[in-house]
């Protein structure tokens, strides 16, 4: 058989790659992780982590990325800032298109996670980085004292509003139902948050403002059909996520979401591909669901080398 350049190529840093990162550095397969952006993924913009066990007081995001990828400098993990163009599965040896090169490996584990999800209408984009942010921990800050819009009603919202409470005087939470998707003790604290309002069943069908900055959102009431505008100064926008796999060109199978359908091992459809973390077809995305799903992902593609080897 030919050799690859690399047991296994791990693509993307984020607790799900860092996490199969360590596990495959301990078992000392010759691993390199990529990641186009810095390490961390979602995770580094999350303002307070309070359900990852361990940190009885919970954790930054950005500290809790910091620790693991100095854990995985003990055990000298390759990371290298580069991205990933494709993946060619057809061989048993598979390649990997980088945007300088291409590199070979006999295992691949898919690590890419989630990213927002845009809402589709009108001044989203133009607005964007003028009043439009899908993060609260980069923005959240120049809003101090200000009024702002979040949009969407699952645990990303909630938390995420909540956050924003440190800065602006009040947070309009508008949520197309009557009912927040959000953990129940998420709901509790924006049910309890003086600087929230919810407005029910309701939709964002524009943002509009001026040359530089938003000035109000237009929010039709899904019941009653009536529309009315909102004077605010800026709009949060966190109605789920879509799964980063644009490179993987049919390589493994996905569901109707686009989400990597993978077995309790973490193999793909196509053998010696595994995946971890938000990117897979998962009922938790969590970071605690990550993680576990990176040490069992590592585990099967050490089987898996071991076994071709
Ligand atoms: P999510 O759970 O999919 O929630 C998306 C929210 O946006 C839902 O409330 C949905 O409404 C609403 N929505 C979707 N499309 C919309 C549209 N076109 N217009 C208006 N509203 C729309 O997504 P997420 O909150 O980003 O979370 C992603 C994943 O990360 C989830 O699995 C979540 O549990 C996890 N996460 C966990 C934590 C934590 O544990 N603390 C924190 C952050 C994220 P409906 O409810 O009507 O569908």
């Amino acid at each position: 058989m030919k050799k690859a350049d690399f047991d296994l190529v791990i693509i993307g840093g984020g607790p799900a790659g860092l996490t199969a990162g360590l596990y495959a550095a301990r078992a000392r397969l010759n691993v390199i992780l990529l990641e186009k952006a810095i390490p961390g993924g979602q995770v580094i913009i999350t303002d307070w982590i309070e359900n990852y066990p361990g940190f009885p007081k919970g954790l930054s995001g950005a500290d809790l990325v910091q620790n693991i990828t100095q854990q995985t400098k003990r055990f000298d993990l390759n990371i290298e800032n580069n991205e990933v163009i494709s993946i060619d599965c057809s061989e048993n040896i598979k390649k990997v298109r980088l945007s300088d090169r291409t590199i070979t490996a006999y295992t691949i584990i898919i690590a890419t996670g989630a990213s927002p999800r845009k809402l589709g209408i009108p001044g989203e984009d133009r607005f964007y980085g003028k009043g439009v942010s899908f993060c609260a921990t980069c923005d959240g800050p120049f809003y101090k004292d200000r009024v702002v819009a979040t949009i969407g009603g699952g645990n990303t919202a909630v938390q995420e509003s909540l956050f924003l409470t440190k800065f602006a005087r009040k947070v309009y939470l508008i949520h197309r139902r009557d009912e927040l998707r959000a953990t129940k003790i998420l709901q509790e604290r924006a049910f309890a948050n003086e600087r929230i309002e919810i407005v029910w069943d309701s939709v964002v069908t524009s943002i509009n403002g001026g040359l530089t900055n938003v000035e109000n959102i237009t929010v039709k009431n899904v019941k009653t059909n009536n529309s009315k505008e909102l004077r605010v100064d800026g709009c949060f926008i966190w109605v789920g996520i879509h799964p980063n796999t644009e490179f993987l060109g049919g390589c493994v199978s996905l569901d109707e979401s686009g989400f990597v359908i993978a077995n309790s091992n973490m193999e793909t459809s196509m053998p010696g591909v595994f995946v971890a973390g938000d990117v897979r077809n998962t009922p938790l995305r969590q970071i605690a669901t990550a993680v576990g799903d990176a040490a069992i992902a590592a585990f099967s593609a050490e089987h898996y080398i071991e076994n071709i080897k």
